[in-house]
């Protein structure tokens, strides 16, 4: 019976773990991988106190800070079921189910899919949804970065030093996103910008070798060797069924973090709280950490 189980470790988890740690509770934290989103991010320049960080190397200082307390983690373990039965609430994972008397759910989003044929056969041959992970496999290459917004600049952002030419395939009229990035994009030698184009298959043999695209009604197919699925996040939110969520599947919480079902606070990405950065996420994971606190001490569990 643990006093607090912390779900992910991302900035939100990892954070409300260093506070847990703190206050001396007896907790543990189950997830899926440690950084989150923070580890895929490329040119981190909005965390304070950090001028300049890539995200690898932002997760890798926030691990150490978590090490440091010598904090349980069970890592490549995801949270599949979570329920509350009187004052006892229990995680189930597909190794073990776990009891505590407060959760945080800090369990980020994760990346949409596509849904054209051919994503399935070539997820991880040519296909990817992280250009921080797999960009340096496309050395060279030609590259298709889908999607229009800031995950999708800051995708070719990396890969326009990496590969030899990058297609950006955005089916809105024209970019989003930060204009500073876009700038950077559109001014970019070996960057194409392809607006209102739509994915309709990916192609290949045993690796990716081109999309088939429909732009102003016309089909047509590119020859790309690695394809980076950039179309937005979704939370990973489906194994808390009892707690309240809003139309996109965000976990509601107020601002002490508390959700509809007391003693599970949540934190981070998968919450509806406005904005989705690292440092915000950070201090969710903060308040949410506090938050279960006081609930065991006023609850006298
Ligand atoms: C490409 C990209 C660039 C970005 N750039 C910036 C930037 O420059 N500056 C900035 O501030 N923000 C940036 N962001 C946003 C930022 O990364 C997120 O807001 C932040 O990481 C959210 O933290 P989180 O802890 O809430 O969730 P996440 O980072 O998503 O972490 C979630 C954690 O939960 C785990 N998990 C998921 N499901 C389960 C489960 N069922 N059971 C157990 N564990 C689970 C995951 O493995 C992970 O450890 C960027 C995001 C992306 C994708």
């Amino acid at each position: 019976m643990y006093d607090l189980i912390i779900i992910g470790a991302g900035p939100a988890g990892i954070t409300a773990s260093v506070y847990a740690a703190r206050k001396k509770m007896n907790f543990l934290v189950v997830t899926g991988d440690i950084g989150g989103q923070a580890a895929w991010s490329g040119d981190i320049e909005n965390y304070t106190g950090y001028q300049f960080i890539t995200g690898p190397e932002l997760a890798i200082k926030f691990e150490e800070h978590m090490r440091k307390y010598n904090i349980p983690v069970k890592e490549k373990e995801e949270a599949k079921e979570i329920k509350k039965t009187g004052d006892l609430i229990t995680v189930r994972s597909a190794k073990a189910t776990y009891e505590a008397r407060s959760v945080i759910i800090a369990s980020g989003k994760k990346s949409r899919e596509l849904g054209v044929p051919g994503e399935k056969e070539f997820k991880n041959k040519g296909l990817t949804y992280c250009a921080t992970c797999d960009g340096p496999l496309f050395s060279g290459k030609d590259v298709a970065v889908v999607g229009g917004g800031n995950s999708a600049l800051d995708a070719a952002l990396q890969l326009i030093k990496i590969a030899k030419q990058v297609y950006i395939i955005n089916n809105t009229a024209a970019l989003g996103g930060d204009p500073l990035m876009r700038d950077k994009i559109v001014n970019a030698e070996n960057a194409s910008v392809l607006n209102s184009a739509n994915i309709t298959s990916i192609l290949g043999d045993k690796m990716v070798s081109a999309v088939k695209i429909i732009q102003d009604g016309k089909e047509s197919q590119l020859a790309v060797e690695g394809i980076f699925v950039e179309i937005g996040l979704i939370p990973n939110s489906g194994f808390a069924h009892d707690v309240e969520k809003n139309q996109v599947g965000e976990i509601k919480v107020n601002c002490n973090n508390e959700t509809n079902i007391p003693g599970i606070f949540a934190a981070g990405d998968v919450t509806d709280v406005p904005e989705k950065q690292i440092i915000i996420a950070a201090g969710e994971g903060a308040k949410a950490s506090l938050g279960a606190f006081k609930y065991l001490v006023s609850n006298k569990f």
